[in-house]
């Protein structure tokens, strides 16, 4: 009953819409195109300006003047003749302006302490949309020149994603009006994709290998079922792929000069994957298993150089890598830039960045910290932890500056222990401080449960320790068999509603392409995911009223009476 009535809302859904926009790699971010104070014909200051120590805000305002203006440029001097003339300022209040038909103007200079937000403005830039939007909507130009204004922005200054507002978050005032403010979340996504994610406004992954069964040893048969499952995941709605590039077993899945290709395959499964990716207009990271060679016993490499090992139970070596191998992290930064010198990729990812379960002794570590500390760990069981995070933190720093050197617009994630304190006490994985630090750009939390009550505080926990200076990802468990597409469904509806979550990816491509009903789930999804996300944070958390909001009504009524004739409430 459960399947057929999935598989009859998938069908309607499949009915109802078309795919989405295609996805485009990264591209950099740069100043936008502004018209100078000359330009509109400014007057000068009246007064010296206070200048600001540093920028970590953008506020949203409007002018609350009329919509209806053929020279925006006379309407920016009216307001600059007010602000100094009746409110006695030194000059216009905002640093920016923009109008409807997406032109930016020039306010009073970014090094200058702005009038916008009383008791708020120093480090604040002061963005102002001409018009009233308590009356009219944004315009598509006005918004895409406002992602542009505050992409530079966040690029330039490093502004917490988090402090990208509207003037009403500050003070009681309509400004910058409902439909404006209604923006504000969809602005934050569609500026932390632009510089630092992927995707256009909600981000859409899933997390890909090409390891198991499923896949044909044969050559033409796997990329039949390579370009079958691109189009399937296009279907959904998924705009990205992370593509597992290094295994946790010490062999690769690409034409490497440095390590072992995967016995399976006597071609480049990496190449084909990003051009045929490529035609469809899907992006494409790799992820690379960081710390472990082997995984449950030594590879060949580490078997080949031990005293790397980590130890577990009876000093025995396990297939992991200790952070202070220096000669290990040489190989794995030589890894990464052969990647993405060679492969068109749009980014890099570590997965496994962390110490085992298990680990018992780090002999590298420990003698490097006797030698730097003077002290034997057991003197210090604590400060030896900290010590092993910052090796392993190390490592995702080199890494970064590898991937960056190559070209600055590529992204740098980590996929991460979901509980920010279990992931630094006990697998001394410090990623909040990375994403604070900007050593990553992202981060993509393994928050697999099919308790979507579990999966909220772990996004709650996650964005409270990010935070929501750079983006957090949540990653979901499609291949838990406890996995059902309506507690799928929950669990990406509380993604899409959560602020400081800026997409999900899904684990893995195996699991999605086994079964059709979370396939029909993330399109529904992905296709009413935007009207989610301006509906706000604290919205409707009725499932009905979420169907309703990504189906439509008429195929929500449809699936309504579908769920009705099944006898089962949906
Ligand atoms: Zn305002």
């Amino acid at each position: 009953m459960r399947a057929a009535r999935w598989l009859l809302l998938g069908l309607l859904v499949a009915l109802a819409f078309s795919p989405g926009p295609a996805a485009q790699a990264p591209q950099p971010v740069s100043k936008p195109r502004i018209v100078t104070r000359s330009e509109w014909g400014a007057r000068p200051p009246r007064c010296e300006f206070e200048s600001n120590p540093c920028i970590n805000a953008v506020t949203v305002h409007h002018t609350a003047t009329s919509n209806e203006y053929s020279d925006a440029r006379e309407v920016v001097r009216a307001i600059q003749r007010y602000h100094q003339d009746s409110r006695g300022w030194c000059d216009i209040g905002y640093h920016f302006l923009i109008d409807r038909d997406g032109v930016i103007y020039e306010g009073r200079p970014l090094w200058a302490v702005g009038a916008h937000v009383r008791g708020r403005n120093v480090g604040n830039v002061g963005v102002a949309l001409i018009g009233n939007y308590e009356e009219a909507q944004v315009s598509e130009r006005q918004m895409t020149a406002l992602v542009e204004l505050v992409s530079w922005l966040v690029k330039e200054y490093g502004v917490p994603l988090g402090n990208i507002r509207g003037h009403r978050d500050y003070a009681s005032t309509a400004c910058p009006g409902r439909h404006a403010y209604a923006r504000l979340r969809e602005l934050r996504l569609r500026v932390a994709q632009r510089v630092y994610g992927f995707g256009e406004v909600f981000g859409l992954a899933a997390w890909w290998g090409v390891y198991s069964e499923r896949w044909s040893s044969e050559r033409s048969e796997w990329e039949r079922q390579v370009d079958e499952a691109l189009r399937a995941l296009k279907e959904a709605g998924v705009t990205t792929v992370f593509f597992l590039a290094k295994g946790p077993w010490g062999y690769v899945y690409y034409n490497s000069s440095l390590a072992p290709l995967s016995p399976k395959y006597s071609w480049d499964p990496l190449d084909y994957v990003v051009r045929r990716a490529r035609e469809l207009g899907l992006s494409v990271h790799v992820y690379v298993n960081a710390l472990s060679e082997g995984e449950t016993k030594p590879s060949t490499l580490l078997a080949e150089h031990l005293e790397w090992a980590v130890r577990g139970e009876n000093d025995k070596p396990m297939g992991w890598v200790d952070p202070s191998a220096e000669e290990y992290v040489e190989y794995l930064v030589r890894l990464v830039l052969e990647i993405v010198r060679r492969y068109d990729v749009d980014g890099v990812q570590l997965d496994r960045i962390r110490l085992p379960a298990g680990a018992v002794r780090l002999p590298l570590s420990e003698a490097r910290f006797r030698e730097e500390r003077g002290l034997d760990p057991s003197q210090d069981p604590a400060g030896f932890r900290e010590y092993v995070a910052e090796r392993v933190s190390e490592v995702v720093r080199r890494v970064r500056d590898a991937v960056k050197s190559v070209n600055p617009s590529l992204r740098v994630s980590v996929a991460v222990m979901p509980d920010p304190a279990i992931a630094r006490g006990k697998y001394c994985q410090d990623w909040a401080r990375w994403l604070r630090e900007g050593l990553v750009d992202f981060v993509v939390i393994m928050s697999y449960t099919s308790f979507p009550a579990k999966f909220k505080e772990y996004l709650a926990a996650a964005v409270r320790a990010s935070g929501n200076v750079r983006p957090v990802y949540a990653g979901v468990g499609v291949h838990l068999s406890s996995m059902t597409p309506r507690a799928m469904a929950e669990e990406l509806e509380a993604a899409a509603r959560a602020e400081g979550v800026y997409g999900v990816v899904l684990f893995n491509v195996d699991s999605l392409l086994a079964r059709r009903e979370p396939r029909g789930a993330l399109r529904s999804f992905s296709e009413g995911v935007e009207a989610l996300v301006r509906q706000g944070v604290g919205g409707s958390e009725s499932p009905v009223k979420f169907w309703l909001l990504v189906m439509g009504p008429a195929a929500a009524a449809a699936a309504l009476a579908i769920a009705l004739l099944l006898r089962r409430r949906p």
